[in-house]
């Protein structure tokens, strides 16, 4: 295997030259970029990632978080997720992102982990991390073995026939909520796309998780800035209270005065095959008084599509309950 260390003074368009020569920026990529390493070398271990060629990214100029122009923020790809946790402005102004991070993981993990290798993190479906089992996005057309099988902690929203597998992320539900433009440089130039159209649905292509092309390197996430009066939070229920995945998560930003809401953004996590906005929910729940009547319309909006599996029925109900908890806390005494 080869390893390009890149250092403070490189350009990072010669990490995106030399990206650029794999097939592709999906499952099987012989050439990958490495941040903190936390996914990609546990499944480099498990067998399940085999690149042939690792750019270490992790000294390129990338790792400032600061305040625009505009109000907003840019965090650059390789920041840590315990420097973006505890950077004062993510404290002030994006609470709910600093709550979502540090509900992940551990204190060690968070210290590695980059902005850019949480967005790109791995599926936890046990078929997935285990290369003697039939799994779609692993080994495109080998079958889904979770779909009979072990499926409690699977998706119920943006499922298909070919994998029901759930984004595990906390940080892109907070980046979902928070409406995130990720900055990608590719051999044909500079992009930036919303979060909203950054992770893919599986539907008959589960290996494909992102819009990613062959050489595109994430530089940076933008984040808008906060809207005045803004109260958010991020509520996740999990099997025990640390170092555990999310069974439902619910991220909430939202605006409310005098017992009306005049803005809402709302995203789930533990739920969905990607981090799942639901404007559904945000439309049952603007211009309206935040009473547990409205958000519990708001939370059967949300989870009107879900189909659960035979292990993951329990999940519709929790999610709602997750999401009306989350709402009663960030408009306490609104
Ligand atoms: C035991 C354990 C428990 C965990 N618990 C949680 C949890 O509760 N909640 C949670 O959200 N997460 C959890 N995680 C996951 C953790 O948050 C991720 O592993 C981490 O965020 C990945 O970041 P990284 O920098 O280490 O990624 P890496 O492993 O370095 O990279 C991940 C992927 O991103 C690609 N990549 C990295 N940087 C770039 C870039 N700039 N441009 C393009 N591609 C790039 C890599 O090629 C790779 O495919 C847990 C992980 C472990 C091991
Ligand atoms: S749910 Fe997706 S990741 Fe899990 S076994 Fe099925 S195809 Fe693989």
């Amino acid at each position: 295997m080869k390893i390009f260390a890149l250092n403070r003074t490189t350009d990072p368009a010669q990490a995106v030259a030399t990206a650029s020569k794999a097939k592709t920026a999906q499952q099987g990529a012989e050439i990958r970029f490495i941040g903190g390493g936390t996914t990609l070398i546990d499944l480099m271990k498990l067998n399940v990632e085999q690149p042939r060629t690792l750019i270490d990214i992790n000294r390129l100029p990338l790792d400032k978080i600061e305040a625009l122009p505009d109000g907003g923020l840019t965090i650059g790809a390789v920041a840590r997720n315990s420097d973006l946790a505890f950077h004062p402005l993510v404290r002030k102004n994006y609470a709910v992102l600093s709550e979502a991070i540090l509900s992940g993981a551990s204190a060690q993990l968070r210290n590695m982990a980059t902005t850019a290798g949480n967005l790109l993190q791995r599926t936890r479906c046990m078929y997935f991390r285990d290369t003697a089992m039939p799994c779609n996005k692993r080994e495109p057309g080998s079958g889904c073995a979770a779909i009979t099988g072990v499926n409690r902690s699977l998706a119920i929203l943006g499922t298909s026939e070919h994998c029901i597998a759930t984004n595990p992320s906390d940080m892109n539900v907070a980046m979902a909520a928070l409406e995130a433009t990720i900055h990608v440089r590719g051999p044909k130039g500079e992009r930036s796309i919303p979060i909203g159209d950054f992770h893919m649905l599986p539907g008959n292509t589960p290996h494909r998780e992102t819009v990613l092309e062959p050489g595109d390197l994430i530089t940076h996430v933008t984040l808008p800035p906060p809207a005045p009066g803004n109260r958010s939070l991020y509520l996740k229920l999990r099997d025990r209270a640390s170092y555990e995945f999310a069974l439902a998560s619910a991220a909430v930003v939202i605006t409310a005065a005098n017992g009306k809401i005049s803005r809402a953004r709302i995203a789930l996590g533990g739920v969905g095959t990607k981090p799942w906005r639901s404007t559904d929910a945000e439309n049952e729940l603007n211009d309206q008084p935040a009473t547990e009547a409205v958000f519990r319309n708001a939370a059967e909006a949300a989870l009107r599509g879900a189909k659960p599996q035979s292990q993951n029925g329990f999940k519709v109900e929790l999610a709602k309950r997750c999401l009306v908890h989350a709402l009663k806390l960030a408009t306490q005494s609104a």
